[in-house]
């Protein structure tokens, strides 16, 4: 479920050398990783990535010319790039590209980049590693999300699903003290982890609904009227109403 909300281009940013290399090396085993916590650390995939022996893994990074580095990342580079990107993923679910020095890409390179930006393969990433995203082009820019951003993001996510397992679980117990509880405790959420919250919810409906995920004891009838009392909390929200008020309504309905 978490998957839908992975990007498939990343700007990392920070001075150059070791530490942007190693947040780079961890975000692409987060992208390919098959365990459980990504990354996991300990799952092939991110042992590979963490090594630097992955083959899904690729770098792309200023080429030597007699024995120095040419001053740009040349366009050709990133067509030869974005040319393997179309080709499937050797052993794990994605294919990732680190370009390293992406603000030394020129402005043909950037633009050849953006094509693939806008039209991706759908199973590979970018990670663009820059000193500033300044240096690049704002078209580009803004087709990246910033890692950091998104690793927050992420642990966000597990958060809110893990609170919306948490719901289901005591709405399942059927016990009202409980569930009061649960929604009074919740009062202080945001407006967009609320919304984030309630989509999470009907994901996890939809999961049950499918048998995508066990049914910790709601049967079809609830399962879809809590459905509908996440659209009407959306639809709450959308109309101004406070955190606040939803965990009230849902205080009060869950358990109609
Ligand atoms: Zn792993």
């Amino acid at each position: 479920m978490a998957e839908r909300r992975l990007s498939h281009a990343y700007m990392l940013t920070g001075p150059e050398g070791p530490d942007r290399d190693r947040a780079a090396r961890r975000l692409a085993a987060a992208l390919l990783c098959t365990g459980a916590e990504k990354p996991c650390g300990a799952c092939r995939d991110c042992r590979k990535v963490l090594a630097g022996i992955h083959p899904d893994v690729v770098t792309v990074a200023r080429e030597q010319r007699d024995k120095e580095l040419r001053r740009e990342i040349l366009v050709g580079q990133i067509r030869q790039m974005t040319a393997d990107a179309v080709l499937a993923p050797n052993e794990a679910a994605r294919k990732v590209y680190i370009i390293d020095q992406a603000d030394r890409m020129n402005d043909r390179a950037q633009n050849a980049l953006l094509k693939a930006l806008e039209d991706p393969p759908g199973h590979a990433c970018f990670i663009l590693c820059a000193a500033s995203a300044d240096a690049l082009l704002p078209t580009v820019r803004s087709r990246c999300v910033r890692a950091e951003e998104a690793v927050d993001r992420r642990a966000e996510t597990r958060e809110l699903s893990d609170l919306a397992r948490a719901y289901l679980e005591t709405a399942a117990s059927g016990d009202r003290a409980e569930m009061t509880l649960f929604c009074m405790n919740r009062t202080k959420l945001s407006r967009e982890e609320t919304e984030s919250f309630a989509g999470e919810v009907k994901d996890a409906v939809c999961d049950i609904l499918c048998a995508r995920r066990p049914d910790p004891g709601l049967g079809r009838d609830r399962l879809f009227h809590l459905a509908e009392l996440m659209e009407t909390a959306e639809d709450y929200l959308r109309h101004n109403v406070q955190p606040k008020q939803i965990f009230g309504l849902l205080a009060v309905e869950t358990l109609r």
